[in-house]
């Protein structure tokens, strides 16, 4: 008998604060506690800013916006086409037929999705959780303003984030990651969501632009944390962007499908570094990571959590690592990868898989099929 169905808590029986403690109202945590509050589970969510607004650039495939049922008046813009810029110069523009990019600002959206779990009943605390003890049953330390409380619930989903404090709690090393630089540039505006690629400002990475309200927002990435400054200056210079505000340094996790569950804690989003390589996309997979981590909750079987991600991405994030790999090892192999896709089957594979989320086997089939001569 699963550990729901033995214990789902009634009036006479409950003995906890809740059932399901979520850590994190990122779009991972938020989701996780709409769902489990839809069954009618008791689910509290922690999170320890309400009005944190996480580094991102808030592009977001409009068709989530169906598949997760979120409101549209978050949504910013929606971008039409994108561009791929070559180390060498070359631009390909590429219209997202069937689909667009949803640009949103990250406090609004994540707000947005808090409110909607809190509308199916999930109660949202803000405060830091500190640590956890686990047993039969899980408890977490939560420091709110000058007091730390101690809540105990029958499980928990850790949806962190990348700096995940709940990931050391278990004794799990910190997922290895790309280190970003990124930066608002006001009064600068594009009507697409740019992708530049290039070892000199973004080496195994990319560099981007992307439409944001007021200007725009640039970024890059590299797995080395002491190059980041030098490495944005260039891409600003090669970009020609004169003048930004802040510059804000944060971390991409490295998918390595290590960590799913610990006892009675599951690991959902960049918690659990459940982001696409080659597209650094973690949004939607955060969503996902958070339904398929409530659904084994609500199922009453914590461990089928692994097998449920596994079936539905581990083959697409094995075959986009090695694309990444690689495509991303020098300007010469992502020359080709831009060259790569002028031709029309590789652009409509790639926006069946990436924007429209198609499931099931055969668009993986037919993307593998076009790039097998890379996959080594
Ligand atoms: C510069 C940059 C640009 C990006 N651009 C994109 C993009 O355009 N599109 C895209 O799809 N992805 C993008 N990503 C990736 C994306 O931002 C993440 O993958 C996504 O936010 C993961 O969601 P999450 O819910 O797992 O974690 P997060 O969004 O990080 O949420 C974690 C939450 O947990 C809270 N928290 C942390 N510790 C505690 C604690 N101890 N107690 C309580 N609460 C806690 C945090 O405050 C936060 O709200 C980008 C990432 C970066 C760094």
């Amino acid at each position: 008998m699963g550990v729901l169905s033995m214990n789902r808590p009634t009036a006479s029986t409950k003995k906890h604060d809740a059932l399901v403690i979520v850590i994190g109202g990122g779009p991972a945590g938020s989701t996780a506690a709409r769902l489990l509050a839809t069954h009618g589970l008791d689910v509290v969510l922690v999170e320890k800013n309400l009005s944190f607004k996480k580094p991102c650039g808030g592009g977001v495939v409009m068709s989530a916006f169906e598949e997760f049922d979120i409101p549209k008046g978050v949504i910013k813009r929606e971008v039409r086409a994108i561009e791929i810029v070559s180390p060498g110069g070359t631009v390909l523009e590429i219209p997202l037929n069937g689909g667009g990019l949803a640009m949103v600002d990250r406090r609004e959206f994540d707000a947005a999705l808090r409110r909607e779990a809190e509308a199916k009943g999930a109660q949202i605390l803000e405060g830091e959780c500190l640590r956890v003890e686990q047993g039969r049953t899980v408890s977490v330390f939560v420091k709110s303003g000058e007091t730390v409380r101690e809540l105990t619930a029958e499980c928990a989903i850790a949806a962190d984030g990348v700096n995940s404090r709940m990931r050391a709690a278990v004794g799990v090393k910190p997922n290895k990651s790309f280190f970003t630089m990124s930066a608002f540039v006001p009064d600068h505006h594009t009507e697409r969501c740019e992708f530049w690629f290039g070892a000199a400002h973004a080496p195994r990475s990319y560099s981007w632009v992307f439409p944001a309200q007021g200007g725009s927002v640039i970024g890059t990435a590299t797995t080395e944390r002491g190059d980041i400054l030098s490495l944005f200056e260039r891409f600003r210079e090669r970009r020609g962007i004169r003048k930004e505000s802040a510059k804000e340094l944060y971390r991409i996790p490295l998918w390595s499908g290590d960590l799913y569950r610990r006892g009675n804690i599951l690991f959902a989003g960049d918690a659990a570094g459940h982001v696409m390589p080659l597209t650094h996309e973690g949004i939607y997979y955060a969503m996902r990571a958070g339904v398929l981590a409530a659904e084994a909750v609500i199922s009453g079987d914590l461990g089928t959590y692994e097998k449920r991600w596994k079936s539905a991405f581990e083959k697409r994030f094995i075959l986009m690592a090695h694309l990444e790999r690689y495509f991303l090892k020098d300007d010469a192999s992502a020359d080709r990868l831009v060259e790569l896709h002028r031709k029309p089957d590789i652009q409509a594979a790639s926006l069946r898989l990436w924007l429209r989320k198609e499931r099931g086997a055969k668009p993986l089939r037919d993307y593998m099929r076009l790039f097998k001569e890379f996959i080594r």
